[in-house]
């Protein structure tokens, strides 16, 4: 297998001899190595935030009764002080190391979530459920009591219906539903947690296909704020099974499991194409008419990128097909007719959906063990990295003017004196198909209209010179601002993002409104709580 770049977000591989590149190696080809000394960077992370929140919680979080609550679960509780402390409060981005919770419970089941919610309620401790721990702004953490799932993470198979345990990390659940040659539609990022993913949405490399990962969702088992275990399907607790699709993680309760509509796999045409800088808006503007349209078995990203201090950025078009190497080609060829060129660096292969999914997280050459973080499993050879990243979703193709901003934005960040290891970019995902068919009352997920969805990312490596990175958050910003004019002003919920005013119609649209209600009906003292809490 040649080296190829995958589509997971921001790891590296621990052993930089893999053959594996992943995207992150993608985004550097266009760096000249930043310069930036290698200091502390935890004044620029969560820490501040932290430490307002644990002064604020301070009484309540000591006055609680913390070794009742140990002796009653089945699983096991983590408090400060624990020689496994520093790791089991980490969080995905390495920003977020300076937040401490007050305990840690690894729950082995549903009822040990409910002895959790019933300890945060009584004792007036705040709580965070955690499942892959990638929320973007750290709120799967806080200075109270961690709920955490990720014993829970069973996968199985009965017919063509998955039950799935919500610690689940996605490359978990493709290699367990692969056993029986089925698969649910899903993100790359191989320890991205079933559970975030889903109740956001969950967008993947055959959503055009198969829908949002919440469409698959048939039920879902979850603990609400009255420590109840609730089963919530389209019969039962029906409005909450309507939220816990789209409703954004963290709102209603602690999913303990999820029932998912699996469907049979069979290989899938994998391509990653390159474009030279100079025929950068051509090729968008090609890409932008073909994407959204094409059939739904042909679901592509576009990926521009750049490096502080860097040369020329890079356009990449990557993408999957349900069908066969020349049907793929016959879709290929409508994309260079359209822009007027062939790529100048081209790879497809058609593979087995397992191989796919491990290309797509960038862990093709190290296979699904070592596809974690080290402390996940034995063998983990992932390693985490910081990055800041807004979004968009744009109902509109970007006319002239807003290509020339794009294409402007990304050559500013030459310009700017980032961090060591500094990169960012943008990544457009085609929508439309499968995703657009749902109307945006059915589920809580509104974004039914977009043509595509758009990150914007900004990553560094950590323990960069803060200064560097504010200087790289900036540069985001007045990109992010820049595209006002062409992007709907819809937000994906999944891409949570701190610093978004107008999170309720940016994330909900009209379907906020309901969302309030089941979250008055559900948790009408709030116990689950978080600033852009619904
Ligand atoms: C590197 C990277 C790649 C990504 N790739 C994709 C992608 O391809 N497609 C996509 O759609 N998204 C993607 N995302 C976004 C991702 O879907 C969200 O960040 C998601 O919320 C992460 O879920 P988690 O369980 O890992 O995170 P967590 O941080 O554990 O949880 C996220 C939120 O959900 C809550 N939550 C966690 N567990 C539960 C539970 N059991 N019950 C109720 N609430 C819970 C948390 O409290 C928090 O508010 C990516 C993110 C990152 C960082």
């Amino acid at each position: 297998m040649p080296n190829q770049p995958g589509r997971s977000g921001v790891f590296t591989v621990v052993d930089t001899s893999a053959t594996n590149i992943g995207r992150r190696a993608f985004l550097g080809i266009a760096g000249a190595g930043a310069a930036g000394a290698a200091v502390l960077a935890a004044k620029h992370t969560g820490g501040a935030a932290a430490g307002r929140l644990v002064a604020a919680s301070r009484s309540t979080v000591t006055g609680a009764d913390w070794a009742a609550l140990a002796r009653d679960l089945h699983g096991h509780l983590v408090r400060p002080g624990d020689s496994s402390y520093t790791v089991d409060k980490r969080l995905f981005d390495p920003r977020f190391d300076g937040l401490r919770p007050a305990g840690i419970a690894y729950c082995g089941n549903p009822q040990d979530v409910a002895t959790c919610v019933n300890f945060a309620r009584k004792y007036g401790v705040p709580l965070a459920a955690r499942s892959g721990g990638h929320s973007y702004a750290g709120w799967s953490s806080t200075s109270g009591l961690i709920v955490d799932v990720t014993r829970m993470n069973s996968v199985h198979v009965s017919g063509t219906t998955a039950t799935v345990g919500t610690g689940t990390r996605l490359i978990d659940l493709y290699n367990g539903l692969a056993a029986h040659g089925r698969a649910v539609p899903g993100g790359s990022c191989p320890t991205v947690g079933v559970a975030g993913l889903t109740l956001g949405g969950g967008i993947g490399v055959v959503s055009r296909a198969h829908g949002l990962t919440c469409d698959s969702l048939e039920s879902v088992q979850i603990v609400t704020a009255d420590g109840s275990i609730l089963n919530a399907n389209a019969n039962k607790h029906s409005d909450l099974y309507w939220a816990c699709r789209g409703g954004g993680g963290g709102n209603f309760g602690v999913a303990t499991q999820f029932t998912f509509r699996t469907f049979a796999t069979s290989d899938i045409v994998l391509f990653f194409l390159s474009w030279p800088w100079s025929r950068a808006a051509e090729v968008i503007k090609a890409w932008q008419s073909w994407a959204p349209h094409a059939p739904d078995a042909l679901w592509s990203n576009l990926h521009l990128a750049a490096a502080p201090g860097g040369s020329t950025p890079v356009l990449q078009v990557g993408g999957t097909y349900l069908g066969s190497v020349t049907g793929a080609h016959n879709q290929l060829e409508k994309l260079y007719a359209a822009a007027g060129s062939g790529p100048s660096s081209y790879f497809l292969e058609s593979t087995n959906y397992l191989h796919a999914m491990l290309v797509e997280a960038g862990c093709s050459s190290i296979g699904v063990q070592a596809c974690h973080l080290p402390w996940q499993v034995p063998g983990g050879r992932l390693s985490r990295q910081p990055q800041y990243a807004k979004s968009d979703f744009f109902t509109k193709p970007l006319s002239n003017a807003g290509i020339a901003t794009l294409l402007r934005n990304i050559q500013n960040l030459r310009k700017v004196r980032g961090a060591n290891g500094g990169v960012g970019g943008i990544a457009f995902d085609a929508l439309g198909g499968a995703v657009n068919r749902v109307s945006p009352a059915a589920t809580a997920f509104v974004h039914r209209n977009a043509l595509f969805g758009a990150q914007y990312t900004t990553d560094w490596t950590a323990g960069a010179a803060a200064g560097r990175v504010a200087n790289q958050h900036a540069w985001l910003r007045s990109f992010w601002n820049a595209m006002r004019p062409y992007a709907s002003g819809q937000a994906y919920q999944n891409y949570i993002d701190p610093d978004l005013t107008g999170w309720r119609q940016a994330y909900y649209g009209a379907n906020y409104a309901r969302l309030a209600q089941i979250k008055a009906s559900y948790d009408p003292h709030r116990l689950f709580s978080f600033p852009q809490a619904i």
